[in-house]
């Protein structure tokens, strides 16, 4: 096996290394490295994620540049601010014994005359993302006509997020002679095709087999019904209770929502997503970083390339809409030889997804029953018992312990235990006394045809709608019309049913105002169609109500009654009753970010 110094580093690089504490290289490093450094060549490198691919470039890269010099020469684009940030600071610490190596990171939402400035002081190494990089090359901020290396970092992320445009033009700016490194996870088409493009007989590493998973990641799923799937992640997190994860979202707003209720309920969770400002997702980041935050609920855009070790879980709140998406999830976990498990809670319209998924992980689901309350009690106590065997005491306790055993002078040791286990474990036997159990038997029928019954109840408003299935309608099409008549995204509207001659749908509680005046005295091909707030919200369960269609069609949408009570079966208040709002608080649950102690790590 090689050392660092067997692959042909210099002393600076090797200090640093050993600072890091890295003891031998990695795979992608043993291999990348050497040819790097002994030869002017293009690259193409495939490793997963967390297998070292930063060092791999980095080393070469800053031994290689002239830090004499204040010309730009190195430029390594990477798809994300946060990835973008994380590599700048890498390379900072892999080139600290550099003296004079300066290197600025460019992306957006930052003052781009500050980054400009940074460079003009003498940059030898810029990371940046494509966009923000094109834009300062177009207001002629950056010169990169003397660039000898450049990185493509995360290559098939990039392009998934359509920078294959910005990355042509940028690196036309650059020299011919130049060496390219393209760095990536998978090797689909579009980045074979980048590589013909633009390197020139390069040479190619591969490292495990290509657009494999990592392997030490295994894959769980959960069917639940999908009102229950906020029930479902409360669990999974109470029988972890050392987890450290990366909960996905499909869309902002249910981001916001997961993490807005789970820190109501007492967990130490964070949101992040492309609304909030870059200082919110920064602190949000620090926080996950310190595992201030146990769980970070994320967007697959705003979680890209997250680079966090020690991640214990995955947790697919929803599934990603292009099932691709899910390798780089789970990647999350299972990072720098550690395990991990990827969760996914499913309900039963999205099951066959799962299949879908294992062929392109090639590894096998395996179907897991969400805990019950007693398990779940049982992990709390032991969890408990254990934190407290381990706990190093405090001797600013002994200047008071005479009182305290004063007070329990008469309380024998088993008794003790018990009335001190109780005041934590109390809390959460009585929350899950009345548990029910969520998970759902499997069948391939009872299929919902792919749609979001998911949200709903006293956040949302229910509208009836005088127009059906005999106007033209199905529930996509009337999808559709809603969405283009309201200017509304693809997820603000949701819970469509369509009856014959009327329907109904929900939009979250805010849009009512704008729904309600949009359709006042609204004419669609010559007829009025009328919108009124129904009385329910809609739940899962069976739609089909009894003389369904038989309604009159009245052109105002006058008369009968518009609420379609008898058809939901899983209205918000009967399961509030059950586990719902009388959540297991946690001790401190207030103060979820910044001011809670540090978690001990693993
Ligand atoms: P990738 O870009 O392949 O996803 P990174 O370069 O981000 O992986 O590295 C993943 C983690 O492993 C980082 O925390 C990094 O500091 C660490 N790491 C990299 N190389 C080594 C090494 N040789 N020994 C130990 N840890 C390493
Ligand atoms: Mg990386």
């Amino acid at each position: 096996m090689n050392t660092f110094k067997d692959l042909g580093l210099n002393d600076d690089l090797l200090q640093a290394i050993t600072d890091l504490g890295f003891t031998k290289p990695s795979e992608v490093q043993e291999k990348a490295i050497p040819i790097l450094l002994n030869s002017e060549t293009d690259l193409v490198a495939l490793a997963q994620t967390g297998t070292g691919k930063t060092a791999a470039f980095g080393f070469p890269m800053l031994q290689k540049i002239d830090v004499d010099s204040r010309t730009t020469q190195g430029l390594i684009l990477s798809p994300t601010r946060e990835l973008c940030l994380q590599i700048t600071n890498e390379m900072k610490l892999y080139g600290k014994y550099c003296k004079g190596l300066n290197v600025v990171a460019v992306y957006g939402g930052s003052s781009i005359t500050d980054q400009a400035r940074e460079i003009k002081r003498g940059a030898q190494i810029i990371v940046a993302t494509p966009g923000r990089m094109k834009d300062m090359i177009n207001r002629r901020l950056v010169d990169i006509s003397k660039i000898q290396y450049s990185v493509l970092d995360e290559a098939d992320e990039m392009l998934n997020m359509g920078f294959k445009e910005d990355i042509t033009d940028i690196l036309s700016h650059t020299p011919e002679d130049k060496n390219t490194w393209l760095f990536s996870a998978t090797m689909p088409r579009e980045v074979a095709t980048i590589a013909k493009k633009f390197m020139y007989d390069p040479e190619e590493i591969t490292v495990g087999k290509k657009n494999e998973s990592t392997s030490n990641v295994s894959h769980e799923y959960y069917l639940v019904n999908a009102r229950d799937r906020y029930q479902a992640l409360k669990r999974l997190s109470d029988a972890n209770p050392d987890i450290f994860s990366v909960i996905f979202c499909r869309t902002k707003r249910d981001t916001q929502k997961v993490a807005e209720n789970l820190i109501e309920d007492g967990y130490s969770a964070g949101a992040l997503h492309g609304d909030l400002s870059q200082n919110q997702r920064d602190l949000v980041m620090k926080s996950f970083r310190n595992q201030q935050i146990q769980m970070l609920v994320a967007t697959d855009v705003a979680a890209r390339g997250i680079d966090v070790d020690d991640i214990t879980h995955v947790i697919n709140y929803q599934l990603p809409d292009e099932i691709e998406t899910y390798t780089h999830r789970s990647g999350r976990t299972g990072r720098a030889g550690k395990t991990g498990v990827s969760m996914v809670i499913v309900s039963k319209s999205e099951v066959r997804k799962i299949k879908s998924i294992e062929r392109i992980i090639n590894q096998q689901f395996e179907k897991k029953e969400i805990p019950d309350g007693s398990e779940i009690c049982e992990v709390q106590l032991m969890s408990l018992a254990n934190k407290i065997h381990n706990t190093e005491i405090n001797h600013e306790i002994d200047k008071h312990l005479a009182s305290i055993n004063e007070l329990f002078a008469d309380t024998d040791k088993d008794e003790l235990i018990k009335k001190f286990f109780s005041v934590e474990f109390t809390r959460f036997y009585n929350y899950y006394q009345k548990s029910k159990d969520l998970n759902v038997a499997e069948s391939s029928s009872d299929r919902e045809g792919g749609r979001d019954f998911s949200r709903g109840g006293k956040d949302s408003t229910r509208y009836f709608i005088n127009v059906g299935g005999k106007d033209g309608f199905d529930w996509m099409k009337l999808k559709d019309f809603l969405k283009e008549q309201l200017g509304l995204g693809r997820d603000d509207v949701f819970k469509v049913e369509t009856k014959d001659s009327f329907s109904f749908f929900n939009t979250e509680n805010e849009l009512k105002e704008k729904v309600l005046a949009h359709f006042t005295d609204f004419k669609h091909e010559g007829r009025f169609v009328n919108v009124e707030v129904s009385e329910n919200r809609g739940g899962g369960g069976r739609r089909d109500r009894k003389g369904g269609g038989k309604r009159r069609d009245d052109k105002r949408g006058g008369g009968g009654r518009r609420d379609d009570r008898k058809s939901g079966s899983g209205n918000r208040s009967d399961r509030r009753k059950s586990e719902g709002s009388s959540k297991p608080r946690r001790s401190n649950s207030s103060d979820f970010a910044s001011s809670r102690p540090r978690r001990s790590r693993r």
